[in-house]
C-alpha cells in the first residue's frame, strides 16, 4: 500500500515513520510512504497557503490553489485511490476503517489542514471523505494522519511479526483485549493469574475470553453490540 501525505508541515513525520513496525513495513516494502509540502506548489513571493475566511471571523483557511496543485503532483499508485481529509468535521476513525482502508485501498492520500481548515471548494471537488480521530480539536492534521497511518499498517499482511496478533487486538471482535502480564511471577507484592501458569492451553484461552468480555462490559458496554458469539463462547459465558 502506498500512503501520501500532503502537510504544511512535512518534518512532523520525519521521526514518527522512522520507528516500530512502521519503519519495518517500510524497509520491507510492506508500505511505502510519500510526504509532500504544500507550500512548495503556492505560487506568489510568500508561497502563501492560506488566507482570511470570506464573510469574516476568527483564524485563516487554506487556499484551494495550493492544495489541488499539491494533490496534482501525488504519483498515482493502482486503482483503489481515496483522498481523506483530516478533520474533526469527519466521520469517526475507527479499526474498522482502518481495516476497510487496509483491505480496499491500494493508495490513500490524507490531507493535514491547519488553521480554521480548508476552502470548502477543494474539499468539494477532490476529497472522498473526512476522517476525523475523535471529538476533539487538533491544531493540525498531521497527529490525525500519523494516527491512521500506524493503524492501518499494522492491519496490511506481513507487517507485524505476529501473524495473528492484529486479528486479536482490542476491537477486531467489538472486544477490549484481556489484561497481560510477562517475568516476573511476583511484582510489587502481585501475582499472576494462576491459570496462566498452568500450561493447561484450552483454560488460558477461556480465561483470557471471559476476561476480554468482563473488561468490554465494564469499559465499553457500547461495543458490545457488535459482538457475534460462536456456540462455544456462549456455552463459556453460561458456565
Ligand atoms: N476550525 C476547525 C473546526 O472547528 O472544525 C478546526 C480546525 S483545526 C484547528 C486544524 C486542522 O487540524 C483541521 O483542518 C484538521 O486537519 C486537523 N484536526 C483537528 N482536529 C482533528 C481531529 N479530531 N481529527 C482529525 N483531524 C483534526
Amino acid at each position: 500500500m502506498r500512503i501520501d501525505l500532503l502537510s504544511i508541515f512535512p518534518d512532523f513525520f520525519t521521526t514518527p515513520l522512522n520507528e516500530g513496525i512502521v519503519r519495518r513495513a517500510i524497509l520491507a516494502g510492506i508500505l511505502d510512504i510519500g510526504i509532500h509540502n504544500i507550500r512548495e506548489h503556492a505560487t506568489g513571493p510568500h508561497r502563501t497557503t492560506d488566507d482570511r475566511p470570506y464573510g469574516g471571523g476568527e483564524g485563516m483557511v487554506m487556499k484551494a490553489e495550493p492544495l489541488a496543485a499539491c494533490l496534482a503532483a501525488v504519483p498515482r499508485v493502482g486503482e483503489r485511490r481515496r483522498v481523506i481529509l483530516m478533520s474533526p468535521r469527519g466521520l469517526p476513525f475507527s479499526q474498522g476503517r482502518a481495516q476497510d482502508y487496509a483491505t480496499n485501498c491500494d493508495q490513500l492520500i490524507l490531507l493535514c489542514g491547519r488553521y480554521e481548515g480548508v476552502d470548502e471548494r477543494f474539499t468539494a471537488r477532490f476529497v472522498d471523505e473526512a476522517c476525523s480521530i475523535g471529538d476533539y480539536v487538533l491544531s493540525g492534521g498531521e497527529l490525525a494522519a500519523l494516527v491512521v497511518v500506524d493503524a492501518v499498517c499494522r492491519l496490511l499482511p506481513g507487517a507485524l511479526g505476529c501473524a495473528d496478533s492484529a486479528e486479536k487486538d482490542s476491537f477486531s471482535r467489538s472486544l477490549l483485549k484481556h489484561h497481560q502480564y510477562t517475568r516476573p511471577p511476583l511484582f510489587a507484592g502481585m501475582t499472576v493469574p494462576g491459570v496462566l501458569l498452568s500450561g493447561d492451553h484450552a483454560a488460558v484461552e477461556r480465561h483470557r475470553f471471559l476476561e476480554s468480555v468482563r473488561l468490554t462490559l465494564e469499559r465499553r458496554p457500547d461495543l458490545l453490540a457488535g459482538l457475534s458469539l460462536s456456540q462455544a463462547e456462549r456455552k463459556l459465558l453460561h458456565r
